[in-house]
């Protein structure tokens, strides 16, 4: 049984994944609206692997005997100044995530909640992964400014990638249909 501590710290990270996927789709739609199709589709798989993040945490309240209660999404930013400010913002969301979910485990560790501190784990894990490929693009794209031919190359590569990292779902478009 969850602690009602724990339980309410799960409901504000389900909260916080589900959002971080709004705003991935947020982002998509900015890339959709330029022709940035390539960055568009990376920006789906990121959407789909916050979604996946946030069902996890919602099953495991709810085999833990716990209540989920959704709390609001945050309003997404629609409006950006160029790719590179896309990722930027994506990098500084990822960071935010990485300290909810820390903040988490150590709620965990002080409630001496042996079980949720196994079940998030996993999910430090994967923020090493999300921060640091987050991280990588947001550099290049840093190095490409503005320069038409870097950023085709850029757009073209990561739709080529989009999920290439491991647990996603391989760049495929919203819908899981094929790419
Ligand atoms: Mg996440």
């Amino acid at each position: 049984m969850l602690s009602k501590k724990i339980e309410a710290a799960l409901n504000t990270q389900i909260g916080h994944e589900f959002t971080a996927g709004y705003t991935y789709l947020s982002m998509a739609a900015w890339f959709e609206f330029n022709h940035w199709t390539g960055f568009a589709k990376w920006m789906y798989a990121q959407r789909e692997e916050e979604l996946m993040h946030g069902m996890k945490m919602y099953k495991f309240t709810c085999d833990r005997g716990g209540r989920v209660e959704l709390p609001a999404l945050v309003k997404p930013p629609t409006e950006f100044k160029n790719p590179h400010d896309v990722f930027a913002r994506a990098f500084l969301m990822e960071k935010a995530n990485s300290k909810t979910i820390n903040d988490l485990y150590g709620l965990a560790v002080d409630e001496r909640d042996y079980m949720t501190q196994s079940f998030l784990k996993w999910f430090l894990d994967e923020q090493v992964e999300e921060e640091n490929i987050t991280d990588e693009v947001e550099a290049l794209l840093k190095v490409a400014a503005d320069n038409p031919g870097a950023l085709v190359t850029l757009n073209n590569l990561l739709g080529q990638h989009a999920g290439g990292s491991p647990g996603t779902t391989a760049g495929r478009p919203p819908g899981g249909r094929p790419a």
